[in-house]
């Protein structure tokens, strides 16, 4: 049994093979081009575990770049993909929280991972992984510092989410010499504000799950928790979740042999 879910997502191009019981991971760069970005990742995959691609018996395309993906059998929505596969790495989530390069949503789910309701948040920048790496930059850091950078610091309060009008605010706060832990700390805190204004719409939950490239700050977590008033769990892999609930949708939708 050999099937691929493969997530051409705006940062990151992700891909999960499952070969048999065992689940395979991989993830590069998306670049300018998501049809060459999800061709190359999916055939490094393969070639990783020694197979070809007239091997595979199902593959299913999701994230922004779905639709460029010739080789792909079907092409599944994000949100049903990152549901699917929030749930197989926390089994009884009920709401998940994704935040990834462009966009940030919160779906809620039953069980079995099928989408209940979702809100999300695709027409602003603010709050975005996007938005994360600006302003990282901004600060003289990578993106994957943030975390560190903010862990144990109070939140500045922040007068601006809009991205274009926070970049500046940052720096101007920087300037008149603001510690950056604590500029940080206050963007996490603006971020997870937005997350629980959707969270709040759509009503009580009793485990979150939080996936995507951004879960991967745990500075981000913590924010998430202090707002919502409830534990957030990241799982392992949880920047894979979009591409494991493709390989998922895929294995059901493999021919009977
Ligand atoms: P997309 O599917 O849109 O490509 P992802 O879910 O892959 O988005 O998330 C990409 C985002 O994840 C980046 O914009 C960045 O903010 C964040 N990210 C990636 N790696 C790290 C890391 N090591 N630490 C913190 N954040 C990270």
């Amino acid at each position: 049994m050999l099937v691929a879910g493969v997530d051409v997502g705006s940062v990151a191009t992700k891909v999960v093979i499952i070969k048999d019981d065992a689940f395979y991971y991989r993830t590069a760069p998306t670049g300018w081009s998501p049809r060459e970005a999800g061709g190359q990742v999916f055939r490094e995959a393969l070639s990783a575990l020694g197979c070809a691609a007239e091997q595979v018996e199902f593959v299913v395309g999701t994230g922004y770049g779905r639709v460029s993906l010739s080789f792909a059998d079907k092409a599944v929505t994000e949100i049903t993909c990152h549901a699917r596969g929030a749930a197989h790495l926390v089994p009884g989530s009920s709401m998940v929280i994704d935040i990834g390069g462009q966009d940030s949503k919160v779906i809620k789910i039953d069980n079995q991972g099928q989408v209940l309701d979702f809100a999300m948040n695709d027409k602003c920048a603010a709050g975005t992984g996007r938005f994360l790496q600006v302003i990282a930059a901004s600060l003289g850091n990578d993106v994957s510092e943030l975390s560190d950078l903010a862990a144990g610091k109070s939140p500045l309060a922040l007068n601006s989410m809009c991205a274009v009008f926070a970049e500046s605010e940052v720096i101007g706060l920087l300037a008149s010499g603001h510690d950056k832990g604590e500029i940080v700390s206050g963007l996490h805190q603006s971020i997870a504000r937005r997350i629980a204004s959707m969270v709040g719409r759509l009503g009580h939950s009793h485990q979150v799950t939080f996936t995507g490239g951004v879960a991967r700050n745990e500075s981000m977590r913590r924010s998430l928790e202090n707002v919502l008033g409830m534990k957030v769990i990241v799982p392992e892999h949880c920047q894979m979740a979009g591409a494991l609930g493709a390989a998922l949708i895929a294995r059901k939708h493999r021919p009977e042999k």
